[in-house]
């Protein structure tokens, strides 16, 4: 759904130039609500360092993982090259996601073990004996000792070599990474609010907003942005932006998979409508704008 802009001038720099197609959420987590009226610089500059960390949210991805059935193409785009870990026998497994499967990444163990994918054991353990000097004859009986070799046995390849199969599943995501940065509720409110009002939004009162979202910095005292998850029902393909006035404030509320929230709190400018909600059904692409006070009884 496209919402026209019938300024020449860019909603963030407030300049005139040529206006770029802007998605008020992000669209690497799905968002189809669009407006003409970004200028290209502030669109990238939006995009680079407010948007591009949101799908390693921890919460993003909890929602990614748990919408992986109803919404596959999105989740896997949100979960690709993500790092996973797993606790096996072996120690800390590591894995990313790629193509929807799991790659284990080697890595070395407190033990001074080291964990290397089923793929790449045979290779690593060739290039171990023939550091210790196996010959070719050698090394060919030792591989196929270990071809043999049941999970969770120790074998003993000879030359000080030990190897054993192990089994690693149970990913679970690594959710010890930082979480998105508050501006990017704070950019779907403001270009919600200005799709909504047009160019009532380059009222003065708002110009902290604008100077807080083409920052540099992430804190910024000029707005407020409370977050929280759901407790009420869990992940949902649900994408929502509602709007109400709550003087001297206009509230912004964004719903993403439904689950996560945001309220936004802007500076009120001149305008009056209905308290309108727009909802984007992620599994069926479909979108709406719901006025709440003419569906209320
Ligand atoms: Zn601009």
């Amino acid at each position: 759904m496209e919402i026209p802009w019938d300024s020449d001038r860019c909603g963030l720099c407030v300049l005139e130039g040529d206006l770029t197609l802007e998605h008020v959420i992000p669209e690497a987590l799905g968002g189809i609500l669009v407006g003409r009226f970004l200028c290209r610089c502030c669109n990238s500059t939006l995009g680079a360092q407010i948007e591009a960390s949101a799908r390693f949210d921890p919460s993003i991805r909890l929602a990614a993982e748990g919408l992986l059935d109803q919404i596959p193409s999105l989740a896997n785009r949100i979960l690709q090259g993500q790092e996973y870990v797993a606790e096996a026998e072996a120690g800390q497994v590591r894995a990313r996601r790629l193509e929807g499967r799991f790659a284990i990444q080697g890595s070395a163990q407190p033990d001074g073990s080291v964990v290397v994918p089923s793929e790449e054991a045979e290779g690593a353990l060739r290039r171990m004996l023939s550091r210790e000097g196996a010959c070719e004859g050698e090394i060919v009986v030792a591989l196929a000792r270990f071809s043999e070799t049941r999970v969770d046995e120790p074998v003993d390849l000879g030359r000080g070599v030990q190897a054993i199969p192990r089994r690693a599943d149970d990913f679970q995501p690594r959710l010890a990474t930082d979480l998105m940065d508050d501006r990017l509720a704070l950019a779907v409110a403001y270009e919600f609010l200005a799709l909504l009002t047009g160019e009532q939004i380059f009222d003065e009162c708002l110009d902290p907003i604008r100077a807080a979202l083409r920052s540099t910095e992430g804190q910024s005292d000029a707005f407020r942005v409370v977050r929280g998850r759901s407790n009420r029902g869990g992940v949902e393909p649900l994408h929502i932006i509602s709007i109400r006035q709550a003087l001297p404030s206009v509230i912004v509320d964004v719903r993403l998979f439904r689950w996560i929230w945001y309220e936004v709190h802007l500076p009120v400018v001149a305008f009056g409508y209905n308290r309108l909600a727009y909802v984007h059904n992620l599994a069926t692409d479909e979108e709406r704008v719901v006025d709440l006070d003419e569906a209320a009884p």
